[in-house]
């Protein structure tokens, strides 16, 4: 069996398949030019992975775009069809008349027809046009988010073929509540920061009921460095330590197999291939009930948050924080 095989898929609530781990594509701040974009996702290509995770917010559609056509060319894979490719909406162009332009130009960056999951990126919307990159936005920037008429337009690219599913990002139960009350097209996936250190048990029971695949952000705790966003509770931990140091596996794996067992999909990015390569090698053991139950004791914190994406000075405008809020609150 090729590694590519391997790897488990998971059936979405329209019959679409999805490779249970798919490669990060992004690096914050971004150090790597385009080619060696290119390059590193040519390696993932090689080494097995068939699921990638982009944005237009991370400007990696392209140099993935660029990735795929040269795998097709040197015969990695046969067709662009063996790929499972997930773009999202940025917030500014989180208005229902900029959804088909997005997506569209999201493709033409890809150089692909379709994709297999366009995704809400955030819970919240900024105007048409205003800075948005490098975080932080400016909170008078912020507008309340037309759910209803963003989600009829990301149905409308559904039925045009523009993409296999359409889902969120971000968004808590009470968000995906909204959501499924009247949409035609349920989501069929809400990627989040799921790992270890932040075990998504509410959301994930919910997402199992209402027939929603989660997809795990920031499996191994994410990026950033120690002043930024704080030390990576993932990495660092000695509860994870210890059980790897056990069973001969780094603490990466054991973070992302507990991911596994949890029945959700995930996507982690690692630009190096050794640490590429070691985060597909979890399908043929697991874990023991007992480190399982170990694991369910570890202290709980996101990093992810509004806030941290939000200004420190300024503020909202007729919107209030805990509506947009990415976690429970
Ligand atoms: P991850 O948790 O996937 O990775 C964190 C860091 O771990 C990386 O910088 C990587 O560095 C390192 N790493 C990877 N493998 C190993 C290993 N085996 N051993 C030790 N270190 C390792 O962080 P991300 O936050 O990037 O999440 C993954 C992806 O999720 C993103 O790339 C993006 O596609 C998506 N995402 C989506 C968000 C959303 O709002 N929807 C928000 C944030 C992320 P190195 O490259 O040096 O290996």
């Amino acid at each position: 069996m090729t590694t590519s095989e391997m790897i488990p898929k998971l059936t979405l609530n329209n019959g679409h398949v999805m490779p249970v781990v798919g490669m990060g594509t992004t690096e914050f701040p971004t150090t790597l030019t385009p080619p060696l974009l290119k390059s590193v996702y040519l390696d993932a290509i090689a080494i097995g992975y068939r699921h990638f995770d982009t944005a237009s917010l991370y400007q990696t559609e392209q140099p993935l775009g660029e990735a795929i056509q040269e795998a097709i060319k040197l015969g990695l894979i046969g067709s662009r069809e063996e790929l499972f490719i997930t773009s999202k909406l940025w917030c500014t162009e989180n208005h229902p008349d900029l959804v088909l332009p997005s997506i569209q130009s999201s493709l033409r960056n890809l150089k692909t027809d379709y994709l297999d999951s366009y995704l809400i990126h955030m819970p919240f919307s900024v105007k048409a046009g205003a800075r948005d990159f490098p975080f932080p936005i400016k909170r008078e920037d912020v507008v309340p988010l037309d759910l209803k008429g963003v989600w009829k337009a990301m149905e409308e690219c559904q039925r045009l073929g523009l993409t296999k599913a359409i889902g969120v990002s971000n968004f808590n139960t009470r968000k995906l509540e909204e959501l499924l009350a009247f949409a035609k097209i349920p989501p069929a996936v809400d990627q989040v920061e799921m790992n270890t250190s932040w075990q998504q048990q509410k959301l994930k029971e919910y997402c199992a009921k209402k027939g929603i695949c989660i997809t795990a952000y920031s499996p191994l705790g994410g990026q950033g460095s120690q002043e930024l966003v704080g030390i990576n509770p993932v990495l660092t931990s000695d509860v994870l330590k210890e059980i790897a140091d056990a069973k001969g596996k780094t603490t990466a794996q054991i973070a992302l197999r507990w991911l596994v067992e949890q029945g959700v999909s995930m996507v982690v990015k690692s630009f190096n291939k050794e640490r590429l390569q070691q985060n597909l090698e979890i399908f043929d053991w697991e874990l023991a009930e007992e480190e399982r139950q170990t694991i369910s004791k570890i202290p709980q914190k996101n990093r992810v948050s509004v806030d941290f994406m939000l200004a420190k000075e300024g503020s909202l405008n007729s919107i209030d924080i805990s509506d947009i809020e990415i976690n429970e609150v």
